[in-house]
């Protein structure tokens, strides 16, 4: 079954501001260098807090096939 999931962090959008990580209840993100990174996608619940919370636009979602 597919599932709606966080799967991009564009790394040229994002500017490091670790909001999306704060928002983020699911322990889904991480920093890495300055930039945020989905360290435990399937744990994504498709809340798009992150996404309302990130101010460059740059969390991306998509249809993930499998259990996940
Ligand atoms: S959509 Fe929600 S659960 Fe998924 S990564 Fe973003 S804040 Fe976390
Ligand atoms: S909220 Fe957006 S700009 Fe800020 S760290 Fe996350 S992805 Fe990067």
């Amino acid at each position: 079954m597919k599932q709606l999931k966080i799967t991009e962090i564009d790394p040229y959008r994002c500017i490091g501001c670790t909001a999306c990580v704060q928002s983020c209840f699911n322990d889904v993100l991480r920093m890495k260098k300055g930039k945020a990174v989905i360290a435990y996608g399937e744990d994504c619940s498709q809340c798009f807090s992150c996404e309302v919370d990130c101010p460059r636009d740059a969390v991306f979602f998509g249809w993930v096939e499998g259990n996940l």
